[in-house]
């Protein structure tokens, strides 16, 4: 088969495929149910829909089925035909089609004309553009079924939405769609039940509850965080998490961030809980005078904040209402800008690499055309962003016109063992917060100057993060993450004693283990500890019990034979602090 040249297929072209294969679909959902009334059908990310009105819900079955008749649509290889129609004529064709919502969508086109487009015996409102012909679309598999909402609005109809994906050859389908499996499997909230890290409850909308090994990996993420908050010299504190409604509107987020912020009222006062730590910083920061010798001044919290989300948005760790910020503030003079953001960007690097994100995409979002400061300090912290990266050698793209109006940023996204972007770490230069607070510093000349304030995060929320980091590892996280770390199994009850013994041992080592003694076969006991992602393993039958060794196995079915129990914590131990 010949392949299409791939590398003129700019995205443009894959976006046109999709939707003719959107065309392709209710084409074939016509053949097989007659009476099914079309919705819409367009390309999204990774694929494309079509919406329909049917009498029953469409089945597994029915996929299958109506997939079969689009690979003889495409087989068939019919051109795409544009013809136009006045209006009040295209009304008349559809609705004498029984197509009640095509109707409605021509009766909204401000135009005098509409296009339609034919392909065999099937023909569609639409604006194009498509293929020439449907056997361009070379290889197509539909996913899933979902119920929509007719324009998504509740008061609307409820249709049936069947999602599938297309692409110009097969080998990059079969590769998209195994990706799409390992996704699903590696998807977090599925592997926080199953290994027991967290679960969600209605008391609690859209915020976790840890259990012990999620929770351990959360505190061992701020641990590492510490550690080099301390090698970074920050002052870490803790702000209170309900603070005057004036707090806040000084601050700007009343005006800003109302909608998605919680109140509460005591003694007649307002209060809010936080959705930002910034002004309990600024607070902290305020509360004593300070010297441009004291500068720049770095205070850090791991911040817990809430911020209210629809309930149909929520995900997971991904999108909660609460959560906990690895957030910093940075307070410095302009002419220390670039040197803070250089550090900052180093930190960033160091603490990314820890978990393997070597690649990530930057990009340097510049002033909107409303702001605050003039331009030159805008100028000036621009400068400062983009040289900082180009010291490192970091190419960034420029987001124009796409900073918050009191300062420019600098936004961090990784990528994922499976090649998925996330947004992660910030590094925001903020002028209005100073000026909103009246922050000074004394100067070498001896008069009052306003800082300037840098807002930094680089887990963003240790929620996500996690969320991130579990799918990222599909659950088989390094040892220095692993909840537990070495599984000990015995083979028979003879062997309890020794086996309780190395326990001991392990965990005067400072090493996390789990004990399986009971009365199942050691296969089993095995399996159980590789569906638990658990690093290792150390099997003790009789023999080990005798020689006082251990049979260690390394996750992902490697032995690692026997070992003497001062070896094996030898080994963990240098594992664990290494951090591979
Ligand atoms: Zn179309
Ligand atoms: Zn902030």
């Amino acid at each position: 088969m010949a392949d299409t040249k791939k590398e003129d297929f700019v995205h443009g072209d894959l976006d046109r495929l999709r939707h003719s294969a959107a065309h392709i679909l209710a084409q074939a959902v016509k053949r097989l149910f007659p009476n099914a009334k079309l919705g819409m059908g367009p390309a999204i990310k990774d694929g494309f829909y079509y919406d329909f009105e049917v009498e029953r819900n469409f089945t597994e079955e029915d996929l299958v089925k109506i997939e079969q008749v689009m690979n003889e649509i495409i087989a068939s290889g019919y051109a795409f035909e544009r013809d136009e129609m006045d209006k009040s004529a295209a009304v008349d064709f559809f609705r004498q089609r029984g197509e009640s919502y095509k109707c409605e969508i021509i009766q909204g086109i401000p135009d005098s004309k509409v296009s339609i487009y034919k392909d065999g015996e099937f023909i569609d409102l639409c604006r194009g553009p498509h293929v020439q012909k449907s056997s361009e679309v070379k290889a197509v598999k539909l996913l899933s079924i979902a119920g929509a909402y007719w324009r998504g609005s509740e008061q609307n109809k409820m249709l049936q939405r069947i999602y599938g994906t297309a692409f110009a050859s097969r080998k990059e389908l079969d590769e998209h769609v195994r990706n799409l499996e390992e996704a699903k499997k590696r998807d977090h909230r599925k592997l926080g039940r199953e290994l027991d890290l967290f679960s969600f409850h209605e008391e609690s909308p859209g915020s976790v509850f840890f259990h012990a090994k999620g929770y351990f990996i959360y505190n061992t993420l701020i641990e590492f965080m510490r550690e080099k908050l301390r090698g970074g010299g920050y002052r870490e504190v803790q702000a209170p998490m309900v603070l005057s409604d004036e707090l806040w509107k000084r601050s700007g987020h009343y005006e800003h961030f109302k909608e998605a912020m919680y109140f509460t009222k005591q003694e007649e006062r307002e209060f809010a809980v936080k959705p930002m730590n910034c002004p309990g910083h600024v607070l902290i920061y305020g509360s004593q005078q300070h010297s441009y010798r004291e500068l720049p001044l770095r205070i850090a919290e791991f911040g817990r904040v809430h911020r209210y989300e629809k309930s149909g948005v929520t995900h997971g760790l991904l999108r909660v209402r609460s959560f906990t910020q690895d957030d910093a503030h940075h307070f410095c003079m302009v002419e220390q800008l670039e040197s803070e953001i250089k550090s900052l960007i180093e930190l960033t690097k160091d603490v990314y690499q820890a978990f393997g994100f070597n690649e990530y995409s930057v990009a340097v979002s510049t002033r909107p055309p409303k702001a605050m400061g003039s331009d030159e300090i805008w100028n000036q912290a621009t400068a400062a962003l983009k040289s900082a990266l180009e010291s490192f050698s970091i190419p960034y793209e420029i987001h124009e016109g796409e900073g918050a109006f009191y300062g420019p940023k600098i936004d961090f996204v990784i990528f994922d063992s499976l090649r998925r972007p996330w947004q992660c770490g910030t590094i925001q230069v903020d002028f209005s917060m100073p000026e909103r607070f009246e922050l000074e510093y004394i100067g070498s000349d001896g008069n009052r100057h306003r800082p300037v304030m840098v807002h930094r995060a680089i887990y963003g929320s240790l929620e996500r993060f996690l969320g991130i980091l579990i799918e990222h590892y599909g659950g088989a996280f390094p040892l220095w993450l692993a909840p537990v770390q070495v599984l000990i199994a015995t083979i028979s009850e003879k062997q309890e004693g020794f086996a309780k013994e190395v326990q001991g041992r392990l965990l005067k080592a400072g090493l996390r283990s789990e004990l399986d003694i009971r009365p199942e076969k050691i296969g089993y006991k095995i399996r159980e500890a590789e569906t638990q992602k658990i690093p290792y393993v150390a099997v003790i039958g009789d023999r080990e019990a005798e020689s006082r060794t251990l049979a260690v196995r390394g996750r992902g079915r490697k032995d690692l034979g026997a070992l003497d129990v001062e070896g094996f914590i030898k080994r963990v131990q240098d594992e664990t602090q290494s951090r591979r």
